[in-house]
């Protein structure tokens, strides 16, 4: 989490790490900074909340140098205050750092530091840092071999345990930039006379499209004309140069209000994205560009294994649901978090996959080292390309849908089910699926997108429904076999942007524990299709009606709902069961988002969450 942005260059500073940190901002939004070195000295502006608040505050600064960085915070240590808000300054006044990420042993650094006569006016754990960084700058010989800026910076990380992803300034080496990552992302970016650096492509592709994915463990020494990247261990890198594929405007508004909303209603552009080139030509089976493993070894799998968090997991329930069904191979998904620690007994034959949006997530990131560790293959689905996951992956699939700014996933969501369906294609067609079933497989992926757009056709209807039960506190949302990681994820999408409470069931679960929170006071919304659970789902509505609960159904057309059973009822259209669950999210989706704009939530920057979670 946190957004940071670096510069050095010809221009102002400050407005370019502003706007740079107005695109950052979802990545974490307790309190901002920026700081630029002019005439000798850090001129430093920070203040809790939003970048707005950062933007007044420093309209009434003099702020213009050509050197400099900005931060927004997702506090992890020390409460949301200007004082803990970064850029922290060293107490000698020489060294000042931004830092994403966590100091796990500040305390100890912190007792040493205080003998040394180092004092802190903040409760970061960055701070810490800054305080040692000049400690170790300081000690530092001027004749050294390599800059002594550099050398300082590799000595101090030698001691941190942790994570961080960081960017330094000297004050008495103004022009120059020192950055360094230990599991959270940084990306350098080359420009003509300016060398820029930050935590996401967004904050500096309206600079440059030329970029550099820093490694963990490397080191990085910006100046305006030049840049090296060396090791923690000093050992030489050779730089990569690659270019970003996405403009700016992939990542602004374009006219809607919120990003939620564009990248809900951009979803079925997206799904075509997600597709393309992705079928084989006899059309009967899916095609991969990148997973690096012979169809050969693929087909001698056993088993595949799914981490990852969150909006993820929840596709990769789904995708679970498909391969087994579809292609008979046992899946097994697990939390990334829980995977990671607990040591899991794995068989040969699996195959592991992560499924990460922004690629950096570091539960997600963790699970695939362990696995990697444990001999096993590992295959990434992300969104972001040259992200930390998918440059350690030994393969992958990319989501392709462009930037997603809004903190609520959702085209990349609908996306990840996309993939996780043309994988069961993939691996279904290696086995028994037949090639006139693979072909009517590939015309149902097809049509996703023609489905979907149906769907936001109702936006309105959803939109009324939404003003009718914004009211209330608590809500059930309940659904059968691949519908039922869709329930989870409905409930989802409702609690991180309107905070209202909401629990996702498998339909049939209800009665054994959360029937006792039904009332006039807790709705209910049932996923219904035709099929073999059509008539369990219809018994289990029955149960919460007779208690008084009132229904919203999501239904494809062909259900026959008995006469007053739903109080609200959205019609989805009659699919594959692939393509089902892409369609069945549309409409919890806008029914939280338009919950959410009724309630007047911070629809984009939800409290307490951030995009990307890179803190364990
Ligand atoms: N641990 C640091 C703090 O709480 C950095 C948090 C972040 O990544 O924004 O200030």
């Amino acid at each position: 989490m946190c957004g940071i942005v670096g510069y050095v260059g010809k221009l102002k500073a400050a407005p370019l790490i502003l706007e740079g940190l107005k695109r950052l901002e979802y990545r974490g939004y307790d309190s901002a900074g920026v700081m630029v070195c002019q005439d000798g000295k850090f001129v430093l502006v920070k203040k809790a909340g939003r970048v707005a608040n950062l933007e007044k505050e420093a309209a009434k600064v003099r702020l213009t140098g050509h050197f400099g960085m900005g931060h927004t915070r997702w506090a992890t240590h020390g409460g949301v205050t200007d004082a803990n808000a970064h850029p922290h300054i060293s107490s000698d006044g020489q060294i000042a750092l931004i830092h994403n990420g966590v100091i796990e042993n500040y305390i100890s650094m912190k007792k040493f530091l205080l003998t040394k006569g180092y004092q802190f006016v903040s409760e970061t754990d960055t701070e810490v840092l800054g305080n040692l960084l000049a400690y170790h700058y300081a000690k530092e010989p001027a004749n050294a071999e390599e800059s002594r800026f550099v050398s300082a910076v590799r000595k101090t990380l030698l001691h941190v345990e942790g994570t961080y992803g960081i960017v330094v300034m000297a004050l008495d080496a103004p022009g120059e930039l020192v950055t360094a990552r230990k599991g959270s992302p940084l990306i350098l970016g080359i420009g003509d006379g300016e060398s820029l650096v930050a935590s996401d492509v967004s904050a500096i592709v309206s600079r440059t499209q030329s970029v550099v994915y820093l490694n963990d463990g490397e080191i990085a020494h910006l100046t305006p004309s030049s840049f090296s990247i060396t090791t923690l261990a000093a050992g030489e890198v050779s730089p990569v140069i690659d270019k970003v594929t996405w403009s700016i405007t992939d990542a602004e508004l374009n006219g809607y209000t919120h990003f939620m909303e564009k990248e809900i209603f951009e979803q079925p552009a997206a799904l075509e994205n997600a597709m393309r080139g992705r079928f084989s030509e006899d059309g009967s089976t899916a095609n991969f560009g990148g997973l690096n493993i012979t169809p050969a070894e693929f087909r001698n799998m056993d088993r595949f294994m799914f981490c990852a968090c969150g909006t993820a997991l929840h596709a990769c329930m789904v995708t679970e649901h498909l391969i087994e069904r579809f292609a008979r191979v046992p899946v097994e998904c697990d939390y990334a978090s829980e995977f990671r620690y607990r040591n899991m007994p794995l068989f040969s034959n699996t195959l592991f996959f992560v499924m990460s949006q922004s690629g950096e997530t570091i539960d997600t990131l963790a699970a695939m080292r362990e696995a990697k560790r444990k001999g096993y293959k590992v295959l990434a689905i992300n969104n972001v390309v040259g992200s930390t996951i998918a440059r350690e992956a030994d393969g992958g699939i990319y989501q392709h849908v462009g930037p997603e700014v809004g903190v609520a996933s959702t085209k990349a969501f609908t996306s990840q089910l996309l993939i996780g369906g043309l994988l069961s294609l993939y691996i279904a067609r290696m086995r028994d699926m037949s090639f006139s079933d693979g072909v009517q497989f590939v015309q149902a992926l097809k049509g996703a997108p023609d489905h979907v757009r149906t769907v936001l056709m109702q936006a309105e209807h959803i939109k009324g429904i939404a003003k009718r039960y914004a009211k209330y506190r608590d809500m059930l949302f309940l659904g059968r076999l691949s519908l039922f990681p869709i329930a989870l994820e409905g409930a989802l999408k409702l609690k991180e942007i309107s905070y209202i409470h909401a629990e996702g069931y498998p339909a049939a679960e209800m009665k054994h524990g959360p029937i006792a929170l039904i009332s006039e006071e807790c709705p209910a919304v049932f996923f219904v299709s035709s099929g073999e659970m059509f008539h369990k789902v219809i018994n289990s509505m029955q149960e919460i009606k007779a208690r008084g609960g009132r229904i919203i159904a999501i239904a494809t057309e062909s259900c026959q709902l008995p006469d007053g059973l739903a109080d609200e009822v959205i019609i989805i259209p009659e699919c594959h069961e692939a393509v089902l669950p892409i369609v069945a999210t549309i409409p919890v989706q806008l029914l939280s988002y338009y919950i959410a704009v009724e309630l007047k939530r911070d629809v984009d920057k939800p409290r307490n969450l951030a995009k990307s979670v890179t803190v364990e």
